[in-house]
């Protein structure tokens, strides 16, 4: 495979945080994502909430199939575009690692406890698991991974947690943008997740496809199925729809950004870095249409009374597992109550929230379940 210029060089990475002996017979993305698929969080994902609480159904995406999903459009994209495809799939791998139980209910809950602590942000907290939270290194904390890997990770960040944030958080303060496998990884994530979830939507009898026609990109799908075959049952029309909603987005996305590629033509990925717009894009066209996709499964999914009644029970669980960690940190396993003393002593009460959000956000979902019924059900003994 060769890369272009603008790809992300393995052996060009502004390097790891702790150095490292070069990693023999695989690069150092490979190194990456191989670490990131051997991580404690990354097995964690199988039971954690994508929008379906993970024992609503056993057919749901969880947030590890969702991240597979991810890093197979990822690569799609990385090789259309000549891009470092090692790169990608790490990033999109690890992408969700932070992610709290029951999906952004539980994200949002965290948030609000930790509102007089710094919040709560998924994406710095995913950094926060790579670079601080996995423990089980003996020359380093986390996995001691590469700058464009945590770049990557690193998607969105508020300005104030950038500033804390040294070299990986600049980019916020510049304006800058992150390489072009970050951007693919991004991106990739949205076609995943607006696909996915119009399949689970429908799986679960939460979205009808008729309902969809409303949606002039998933529309022109339908009706290319429905004229192609007369016959399907629902779950193969809704399929042979997805795949096709897939495509259309990865072929625009690749073509767009081929154009931009080579309207601006930068030689490497600092070139990249220093422009004010992302290069990976949709078309204008797409774009609008992908974001009304959006806005119609917000509406019509994510609002949905059946998943609304689940979030607001999942916010419940995770602010009353924060109060009572909070309030009584020893009521939490040994190692997380020792970090928590510690964190005190050098941060006071900011200290002790961080290290249980850490608690918390690193919680399946039935981890948390049950963990709440320990605490709350008199009953039980344990
Ligand atoms: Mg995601």
């Amino acid at each position: 495979m060769i890369l272009a210029p603008y790809a992300a060089r393995p052996e060009h990475s502004r390097g790891r945080r702790y150095s490292e002996p070069p990693p023999g017979t695989r690069t150092e993305y490979q190194r990456d994502r191989d670490r990131i698929i051997h991580s404690t969080a990354f097995r964690r994902l199988e039971y954690k909430t994508q929008v379906f609480v993970n024992h609503e159904g056993d057919l749901f995406r969880t947030r590890l199939t969702h991240s597979l999903e991810v890093a197979q459009i990822a690569r799609t994209l990385a090789r259309n575009l000549s891009l470092n495809e090692d790169l990608c799939e790490a990033i999109a791998l690890a992408h969700d690692l932070g992610h709290t139980p029951f999906g952004h209910a539980g994200q949002d809950a965290l948030h609000a406890c930790l509102r007089a602590y710094g919040g709560f942000e998924h994406n710095a907290q995913s950094l926060r698991v790579v670079d601080e939270l996995e423990d089980k290194y003996a020359d380093f904390r986390g996995l001691n991974l590469t700058f464009e890997t945590r770049e990557g990770i690193l998607k969105h960040c508020s300005l104030r947690r950038a500033r804390t944030l040294g070299e990986i958080g600049e980019r916020f303060l510049k304006r800058h943008q992150p390489g072009l496998e970050a951007q693919v990884a991004n991106l990739a994530d949205e076609i995943a997740y607006n696909n996915h979830d119009i399949d689970d939507g429908a799986r679960a009898g939460l979205l009808d496809l008729e309902q969809l026609q409303s949606v002039p990109l998933v529309a022109r799908q339908l009706r290319s199925v429905d004229k192609t075959y007369q016959r399907l049952s629902s779950k193969q029309r809704r399929h042979e729809t997805v795949r096709r909603l897939i495509n259309v987005l990865v072929t625009d996305l690749t073509e767009t950004s081929r154009a931009h590629l080579a309207r601006t033509r930068p030689e490497s990925i600092d070139d990249v870095r220093r422009l004010k717009q992302p290069l990976i894009a949709f078309s204008a066209e797409r774009r609008a249409e992908a974001t009304a996709l959006k806005r119609f499964l917000y509406e019509h999914l994510y609002r949905h009374p059946r998943v609304y009644r689940m979030t607001v029970k999942a916010q419940q669980v995770v602010q009353e597992l924060f109060a009572a960690f909070f309030d009584k940190p020893r009521l939490m396993p040994p190692e997380h109550f020792e970090i928590a003393v510690a964190a005190e002593k050098t941060n006071g009460k900011h200290g002790r929230a961080r290290t249980v959000a850490d608690f918390i956000a690193g919680m399946t979902d039935r981890y948390a379940l049950d963990e709440h019924e320990r605490l709350f059900d008199p009953r039980r003994l344990r």
